[in-house]
């Protein structure tokens, strides 16, 4: 029987690896569907060379270009955002949720409601809404599997029936562009250098994330949600090649390690055929031409986003859903060139200092200190600019 899986954000870095294996194996994986932003041609592209069932553009001034674009094909079409949360919930046995931001809030929310597997690469929203897409997860018997390189890695050594055996978690860390710039030389970056990620290809906030560091913030946040470890015990670790995705350390000394080929396909491929395993082309890892693996501490004066995001957890309640509102305000105005690099933690520390509401108790309340983190983020930039 044909699996149905659905790809919110199929446009994407993300989507398009996740169909590139699902369109080597059409007979195996039906597409029921797919939304992305506002790229109508590549949307409808996809659509019509996967046959998918259902299409929709988050930007519904789109709505009618779409509709042109895949008349006489036989996928019905949508348009905004609420008919992205209708297409995450038309009952797919799997979904990839690789949305960018907290915009994938809603339609993770959609997705795990149906049921059914839901794989997360959009972090964001795990970050900002933690406990609560969990109890959804739990609430409706929704698996939710980590398409995040490190959080792959992770709960494919982590020993879920033994959990108190293991003593650390560690996630690795390529250290971005920047790992060996000097602060005074990181003040001064592009954008073509910030997205320029020496290991890995992304989407251009990811890739901002990487080259702050913020985005192993974002993931120390993930994997506190994910896997049953103290915060104290994850620990972060500079390994330049991205050749080990992560370890988990057990109490024995044992170091259990997930390597591979830098390339999403890997981990997704993990998600798509779990508890199996299935085929992908990713390149088999060469040891002896990488020769050797680097490791070292990240540094916190030039990466405070680290010290930000690990306090944000420990602290909890509203925290993490302000450090990460505030972070994509900050790299939306930093891609497009209204502030500086250094100034992107700048602008979250003082959200984070200006606005502390308390813990939100259900999913309505993220959205709004969300919305509102978004707000003073603005007024700190503002001030900051001027
Ligand atoms: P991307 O920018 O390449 O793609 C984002 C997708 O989301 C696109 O299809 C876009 O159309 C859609 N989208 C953007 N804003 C939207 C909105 N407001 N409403 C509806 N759809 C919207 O991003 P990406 O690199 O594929 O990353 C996606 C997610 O996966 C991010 O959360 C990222 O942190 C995570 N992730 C990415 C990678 C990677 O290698 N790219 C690795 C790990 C995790
Ligand atoms: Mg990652």
């Amino acid at each position: 029987m044909k699996r149905n899986v659905s790809i919110l954000g199929a446009t994407g870095s993300i989507g398009t690896s996740t169909l590139d294996l699902i369109e080597r194996d059409r007979d195996r994986f039906e597409v029921l569907a797919l939304t992305a932003h506002s790229d109508v041609a590549k949307l409808a592209g996809i659509a019509r060379r996967t046959g998918a069932r259902h299409a929709v553009i988050a930007d519904e001034a789109r709505l009618p270009e779409l509709r042109d674009a895949l008349a006489g094909t036989g996928t019905s079409v949508a348009g905004g955002a609420t008919a992205v949360c209708e297409a995450a919930a038309m009952g797919a046995d799997w979904t990839m949720a690789a949305i960018v931001g907290c915009a994938g809030l809603e339609p993770v929310m959609a997705a795990l409601g149906q049921g059914g597997t839901v794989v997360l690469a959009n972090k964001e929203p795990l970050v900002s809404a933690g406990e609560l897409i969990l109890a959804a997860a739990r609430r409706h018997a929704a698996t939710i599997l980590p398409a995040d390189s490190e959080h792959n890695a992770i709960f494919q050594c982590f020993d879920f029936a033994r959990p108190e055996r293991v003593r650390r978690i560690i996630l690795t860390a390529s250290g971005g562009p920047f790992r060996d710039l000097s602060l005074d030389d990181m003040r001064g970056v592009t954008v073509e250098q910030a997205v320029a990620h020496p290991v890995w290809s992304m989407g251009a906030k990811i890739s901002i994330d990487s080259a702050t560091l913020m985005n192993k913030g974002l993931e120390l946040i993930e994997a506190a949600r994910l896997f049953p470890v103290a915060p104290d015990r994850i620990e972060i670790i500079l390994h330049r090649q991205s050749v080990i995705h992560s370890l988990v350390d057990y109490v024995d000394g044992s170091m259990l390690a997930q390597l591979g080929s830098p390339d999403m396909r890997t981990p997704i491929a993990h998600t798509l055929a779990w508890p199996d395993r299935m085929p992908t082309p990713v390149a088999p890892l060469d040891l002896a031409s990488i020769g050797r693996l680097d490791f070292a501490q990240p540094d916190p004066v030039r990466f405070p986003a680290l010290r930000l995001a690990r306090q944000a957890l420990e602290a909890g309640g509203a925290r993490p859903a302000i450090l990460n509102a505030a972070n994509e305000v900050a790299v939306a105005a930093f891609l497009d060139g209204r502030i500086g690099f250094l100034d992107i933690a700048a602008i979250v520390e003082q959200t984070l200092e200006r606005y502390d509401p308390p813990a939100p108790r259900e999913i309505e309340d993220v959205i709004a200190i969300d919305r509102a983190a978004r707000s003073h983020a603005d007024a700190a930039m503002k001030v900051l600019v001027d």
